[in-house]
């Protein structure tokens, strides 16, 4: 069943002015509000979304075989149970996911389609963000926008959704072929019986290549250097019996607590016994793939295990492929693209009818909102992360971003959770701006730590950096954010509370401007730093 989505596009945009204005209706987006409505039922809000559907991610891929490489139960959201059999789950369902979350919880009411935005002014005068950007018109025109919010929530995911990554290949005009990239797939590619060539080794080759075999003539997967690949079983048989014995919430609870304990287990033991877990990961595949396939060439990296995101593929099915002859592996460079296909480096040419470049995602911080702070533009590179939520310096808004090496939404969930108590604590102490504040805490390490994928590695310069201690470091672990964001005290000193009415006694313009912040107002009762 697919759902559609009221939304609130056609409605006359005639209030301007929200307490909380949320950027994205994706999986966080509708997460954001879910905790909106739930913890702060009073405070007004709007989703801003640019495109016309919910869904975000598993509404833009379309290409054959979408799916998630992480399994539902720690990807659903914390407070409401995925109950679809499929652990591993199609994009489609996902997506249905999404949207039934928002029309059941009256949330696609409160989205305006069709809105980018495009800046976003911070006022320490007024304790307001204005955010600015276009609408499209029924019409389809386009119109410029501008709304007033207290709080900005950034869900706008990690990626540019305009066009994914293609390094510059050579000669790619001369190809007589179809080229296509997996962030654009056209609605109508017949591939069957073609011989497709897939340009890449991340989560979408091995979830394209397996999809495309099974009508394509043959399937080439073309990859620089080999990925970590592990099968795991498309469904959860525990899980599963759970389900048929238990209430649904409290399996959803258990399948996921089991998850989250298995997942922490297996990347701790990856960062620290990396040798054991290799041997594993060679061994499983190598049963897999059978002798007619080069397990030390294709399928055995130079990185560890969990230097970048391991791949997961359901029941196997692309070793399966791969043994059955309906696809195969090359390890090797991209000379040029000729017009038969792709000459390699070694001298080998592989003819192909079309091309699927696979070669990743650009990294987009905050949706490429421009952010201003009184007049003065924010170098998102130059500021400090707060608990990987909020920017030095930067009042009134958090941005969502999930882990690297587990479920974006374990962390989606407390970061949530989290804004809505420190919007309650704003409203208890009556203040109206709330900014971290550094002072001379120095930047330690970037943004995402450990972590060798090519897409976060180009962005790096431009994410926030982190600190050494708590609650300036970025954590790529459940258990240690359930401290930092459920469990600790919102007023930790590094947050400094303020009004604007009238001026902060005892701190100078030149003492806020050092330590990158704008001059905190009035400060208020409880919000005092050490
Ligand atoms: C192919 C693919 C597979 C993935 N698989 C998994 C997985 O299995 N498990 C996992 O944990 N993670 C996975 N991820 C990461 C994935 O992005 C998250 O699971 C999740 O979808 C992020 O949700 P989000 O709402 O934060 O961001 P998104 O899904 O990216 O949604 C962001 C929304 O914000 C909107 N937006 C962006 N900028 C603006 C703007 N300036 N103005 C207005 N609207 C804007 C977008 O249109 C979009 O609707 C995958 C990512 C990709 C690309």
């Amino acid at each position: 069943m697919t759902i559609e989505p009221r939304g609130a596009r056609d409605d006359p945009p005639s209030v301007a002015h929200f307490d909380v204005l949320i950027v994205g209706a994706g999986l966080s987006g509708i997460d954001a509000a879910h905790h909106l409505q739930t913890l702060c039922p009073s405070r007004t809000y709007v989703i801003l979304e640019q495109r016309e559907r919910i869904g975000g991610t598993w509404d833009l891929f379309r290409y054959p075989g979408i799916r998630s490489d992480s399994d539902m139960f720690t990807m659903g959201y914390s407070f409401r149970p995925w109950t679809m059999p499929k652990a591993i789950s199609p994009g489609q369902d996902i997506r249905e996911y999404i949207t039934a979350t928002a029309s059941e919880e009256g949330i696609d009411r409160h989205i305006r389609f069709g809105h980018a935005v495009t800046r976003a002014s911070w006022s320490s005068e007024t304790a307001r963000w204005t955010v600015e950007g276009s609408r499209r018109t029924p019409e389809g025109r386009e119109e410029p926008v501008t709304l007033t919010c207290g709080f900005l929530l950034s869900c706008a995911g990690y990626y540019r959704y305009s066009a994914g990554y293609t390094p510059g290949f050579p000669g790619l005009e001369r190809f007589e072929g179809r080229v296509v990239h997996p962030q654009a797939w056209p609605d109508a590619l017949d591939y069957a019986g073609k011989r497709v060539v897939v340009v890449g080794s991340g989560a979408t080759a091995v979830t394209l290549v397996p999809a495309m075999a099974r009508t394509a003539g043959h399937v080439t997967m073309l990859q620089r250097s080999p990925t970590w690949v592990v099968s795991m079983p498309e469904e959860d048989a525990i899980a599963n019996r759970l389900r048929a014995v238990l209430p649904a919430t409290w399996a959803y609870r258990l399948s996921r607590w089991k998850n989250v304990a298995y997942m922490t287990f297996m990347y701790q033991l990856a960062r620290r016994s990396p040798g054991f877990v290799k041997k594993g990961l060679l061994s499983q595949a190598a049963a897999h793939l059978g002798p007619g396939v080069d397990v030390a060439t294709h399928f055995t990296p130079r990185y560890n295990p969990w230097e970048q995101r391991v791949c997961l593929v359901p029941d196997a099915d692309l070793f399966v492929a791969l043994r059955e002859g309906r696809a195969s592996v090359v390890t090797d460079h991209v000379a040029t693209f000729t017009e038969k296909g792709i000459a390699l480096r070694s001298g080998r040419e592989l003819e192909a009818d079309v091309v699927v470049t696979a070669t990743g995602l650009v990294m987009q911080p905050l949706g490429g909102i421009e952010l201003a702070v009184d007049g003065r533009p924010v170098d998102l590179g130059g500021r400090l992360s707060y608990k990987g939520v909020m920017l030095s310096g930067v009042p009134n808004l958090a941005a969502v971003f999930g882990y690297v090496n587990a479920s974006w939404t374990l962390k989606a969930d407390l970061i949530c959770a989290w804004v809505c108590r420190l919007l309650n604590v704003m409203e208890r102490k009556g203040a109206r701006q709330v900014t971290p504040t550094s002072r001379d805490v120095e930047a330690a390490a970037p943004f995402v730590e450990h972590f060798s994928s090519g897409y976060v590695q180009r962005a790096l310069a431009r994410l926030p950096k982190q600190g050494r201690k708590s609650p300036w470091r970025v954590y790529q672990n459940y258990f240690r954010d359930l401290l930092a964001l459920r469990w600790s005290r919102i007023d930790d000193g590094a947050l400094v509370f303020s009004s604007p009415e009238a001026p902060v006694p005892g701190i100078s313009r030149e003492a806020a401007k050092a330590v990158g912040s704008e001059l905190p107002r009035r400060r208020v009762k409880g919000g005092e730093t050490p």
